[in-house]
């Protein structure tokens, strides 16, 4: 152990010799660059091989961290041997072929060389002065995706985080266009504000309950509504909903149909939830977070009738279109809206050429924006948008598939209808009482074993199991897979 140390610090000396101050010299940086990107082709040619689910315990990596930064800096040699040795076994891999739980998201590999150049770049886009470069090819992209998804050139769009943020912003512009100087004046100690409420289905993402409660409108604002046994709002319920808010004297502000809900995927009736806005000027926000990527596909555009009439659509390339984690975006009809809300510029922010550009910071809560864009543009441009709907297809298709076998065989049954690429289903083989504690088992068991992972929800008050097919290395073999590893549970 002395001994190694000695030899540690002969080596830091070294290292701290040729580093004194400045970054990492051009050489080394190249050294160790074509290594980790060895290291990153090799993990995704060879992920097969790992786990899907992390088979740590709570704490080992914790425990074997120092609990303190070193003194001297390290070797980069060094580092990287670390993250093989701690780093990879507290990964739970969602680049993995078989990770089907939540919802299955992957990255591309144009999308990883994206991060690698946003990161060198590390502009903080907030003003365009500060950053042309994020501020207009995030218009250009935005407005290219707009096109592939077949919505009117009225609508722009503005890149956030998640689609947590998204639709925290459009709660904020609905909450904005109601017109209550809420900017100014805030909410509380306020006596002549009715309850502002904000209506979306009882499937909808918890996102919308934490953007209610962000904004200090509360839980009670938010008001959930009945869906039918496809699990899609219920217009009617909906319109008898605002009905009765407003002749109790409630402001209805916005409405939040989702298209891909995140426990079946379903879909709700957005033409149908668009009349009911029109007729009362209800803001309407479309959370498309998951199936929006989908729209890019001519023969699913049937599921987004009337999203072309909302204010706002939200939808998250990272989660469906190759895209690494994070990248929103928010569509709006009237993007200034936002910046009625947001915009705020101090003197050391004011620039010769605040009037005519564009500044990311004017749109939301942050100031400083991440070059997201540069990775969508990479992603759209490597694939075409032929290759982005063929992989969607192909990850449709095989979710059919999956529910085909479910469907033919008497010891699963399906539990949803299967619009995107997400499969809910159970085992409920003959002569079981307790169906529930089956599922659960069988999915507990498949994560435990490190071969795939599922996830579950409840419907009808069933635990369901819920295969997500998503990854962009997912094929057919990997479906068969997980069919045979349920089956053999089942024995
Ligand atoms: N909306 C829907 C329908 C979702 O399924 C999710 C996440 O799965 C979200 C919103 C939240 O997404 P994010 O993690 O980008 O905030």
């Amino acid at each position: 152990m002395h001994f190694d140390v000695i030899l540690m610090d002969f080596g830091q000396n070294m290292v701290d010799k040729a580093r004194k101050l400045g970054d990492m010299p051009a050489d080394e940086f190249r050294k160790y660059g074509y290594e980790v990107v060895d290291w990153i082709a090799n993990y995704f040619e060879h992920i097969e091989d790992l786990p899907v689910l992390s088979q740590v315990e709570p704490d080992w990596l914790r425990d074997n961290l120092p609990v303190s930064a070193p003194e001297h800096g390290e070797d980069f040699g060094v580092i990287l041997s670390d993250v093989d040795k701690l780093i990879l076994p507290s990964v739970t891999h969602w680049n993995h072929p078989n990770f089907h739980g939540l919802f299955s998201t992957s990255t591309s590999s144009v999308g990883v060389f994206g991060e690698m150049l946003t990161a060198a770049f590390d502009m903080k886009a907030m003003l365009w002065r500060t950053s042309p470069a994020s501020t207009e090819l995030e218009d250009v992209v935005l407005d290219w995706l707009r096109q592939m998804m077949d919505l009117p050139a009225n609508f722009e769009g503005i890149i956030y985080d998640t689609a947590s943020v998204s639709t925290m912003h459009a709660i904020a512009a609905a909450r904005e266009r109601a017109n209550l100087r809420i900017r100014d004046e805030g909410m509380s100690g306020r006596d002549d504000l009715p309850l502002m409420r904000v209506y979306a289905s009882e499937h909808v993402h918890s996102s919308i309950d934490k953007g209610v409660v962000t904004l200090g409108l509360g839980l009670r604002s938010l008001r959930k509504i009945e869906c039918n046994d496809r699990f899609e709002m219920i217009p009617k319920k909906l319109a008898e909903a605002i009905e009765q808010d407003i002749a109790a004297g409630y402001l209805p502000i916005c409405v939040i149909p989702t298209v891909g809900t995140t426990s079946t995927s379903s879909v709700d009736p957005v033409d149908a939830i668009a009349d009911i806005c029109e007729k009362y000027g209800i803001w309407l926000h479309v959370d498309a977070a998951y199936a929006g990527s989908t729209a890019i596909v001519p023969e699913f555009r049937k599921y987004f009738k009337g999203w072309e009439r909302a204010d706002s659509i939200v939808t998250n390339p990272h989660k469906w279109l190759f895209t690494p984690f994070d990248l929103s975006v928010l569509y709006c009809k009237d993007l200034s809206i936002l910046k009625e809300a947001f915009a705020l510029v101090p003197e050391y922010l004011k620039t010769s050429d605040s009037k005519g550009v564009k500044n990311g910071m004017d749109y939301g809560i942050q100031l400083g924006r991440r070059f997201r864009a540069l990775k969508l543009w990479f992603v759209i441009r490597y694939f075409g948008r032929e290759g982005l709907i063929a992989r969607l297809r192909e990850h449709c298709r095989l979710a059919r598939l999956f529910a085909s076998w479910v469907e033919e065989s008497e010891n699963w049954e399906m539990l949803a209808p299967v619009p995107f690429a997400l499969v809910c289903f159970r085992a409920c083989p003959n002569g079981i009482d307790d169906l529930d504690a089956l599922n659960e088992k069988i999915m507990n068991d498949i994560n435990a074993s490190g071969d795939a992972y599922l996830s579950h929800t409840k419907l009808n008050g069933k635990f369901t199991l819920r295969l997500s097919v998503g990854s962009i290395r997912v094929e057919e073999r990997h479906l068969i897979k997980v069919w045979k590893l349920l089956n053999g549970r089942l024995n």
